[in-house]
């Protein structure tokens, strides 16, 4: 009896590896028709200025609504689009979408904000990305200051070559903001190198900022840093009102999170644009920020 059990499980194991495997290629296989199909659509996530309460910025965010299985989270798909190398022409319809769009909103009158795009490292090693950037610019005749780019961290394995590249992209009059900071077990010597404007706190330090006096001094470190370095912040993954206030007693200046606004689809943010910012106005009147 005790042989007989060791196979079994041995077989459930490979089994169960090899259905997430299937998985995954068929999920691969079904990402190279999804821009075609017309699968893919961004969503847009306001960014707060505490002191007005205006929306300064949206981040854009990629969603895949796959005909059987639903909707599929970036987190899953973007890391198969980076495999399979579908992330260059994936990445560049992201871009064009997100530029396209908020330069509509322009146009229709909206105020003037910013658009946060996500590049992902397959995207840094494609040979002609600048260029490419500078092609959605021109197309969508978006003016290049109202671009910002997200890195991550993990980018910063090739410092030569992202430093060089980021010079480029700075050339072009976007903006670069790290991403998910402090997570990416990196060295912050390149803060010395690269041409960084911001800084985004990861959710996972606001989490807890309350509670966790460790996740409370990190928070107040990166404040610090990026006040001496000159360089803007934003907190990310607000969803109560206590981290709220912690971060306004710590002169943070711009929060993304459920609190304020769930990522939104374009027309809902368009028509919504007002009782937003009234929300936001209204929560921060009540911690005595705005008057
Ligand atoms: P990220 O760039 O750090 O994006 C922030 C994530 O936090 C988004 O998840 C957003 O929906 C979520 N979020 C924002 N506020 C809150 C909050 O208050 N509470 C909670 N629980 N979550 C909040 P999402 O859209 O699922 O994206 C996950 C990750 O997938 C992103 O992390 C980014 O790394 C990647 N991703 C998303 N869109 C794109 C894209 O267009 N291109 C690339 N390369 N990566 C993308
Ligand atoms: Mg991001
Ligand atoms: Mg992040
Ligand atoms: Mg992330």
């Amino acid at each position: 009896h005790e042989a007989s059990k060791v196979p079994t499980r041995l077989l459930f194991y490979e089994s169960s590896m090899s259905s997430e495997i299937t998985e995954k290629l068929m999920l691969e296989n079904d990402l190279h028709h999804a821009l075609d199909n017309q699968e893919l659509f961004v969503e847009y996530q306001p960014q707060i200025n505490l002191q007005t309460g205006y929306i300064t910025s949206v981040e854009a965010l990629v969603r895949w609504r796959h005909p059987e299985k639903g909707l599929i989270s970036p987190g899953v798909f973007i890391p198969i689009a980076e495999e399979s190398g579908l992330i260059i022409p994936i990445g560049q319809w992201i871009l064009e979408t997100a530029c396209k769009q908020v330069k509509q909103w322009q146009r229709a009158g909206l105020p003037s904000i910013k658009v946060a795009v996500n590049l992902s490292l397959g995207q840094l090693f494609q040979y002609d990305l600048v260029r490419m950037i500078q092609d959605v610019l021109q197309r969508t005749e978006l003016e290049s200051q109202y671009l910002q780019l997200e890195i991550t961290e993990s980018m910063t394995i090739n410092i030569d070559h992202m430093t060089t590249m980021l010079h480029q992209l700075k050339d072009l009059g976007v903006t670069i903001a790290v991403d998910d900071f402090g997570t990416g077990y990196s060295s912050l010597s390149y803060l010395k190198d690269f041409p960084i404007d911001c800084l985004k706190i990861d959710r996972s330090f606001i989490h807890r900022i309350q509670t966790d006096s460790t996740d409370k001094a990190l928070v107040d470190m990166i404040l610090s840093m990026a006040k001496h370095l000159r360089l803007k912040v934003v907190a990310e993954g607000i969803e109560e009102v206590e981290q709220l206030s912690y971060l306004i007693a710590s002169h943070c200046e711009t929060v993304q999170g459920y609190l304020f606004s769930k990522p939104l689809l374009p027309i809902f943010l368009q028509e919504n644009y007002d009782s937003i910012q009234r929300n936001a106005q209204n929560i921060l009147e009540k911690l005595n920020v705005v008057e």
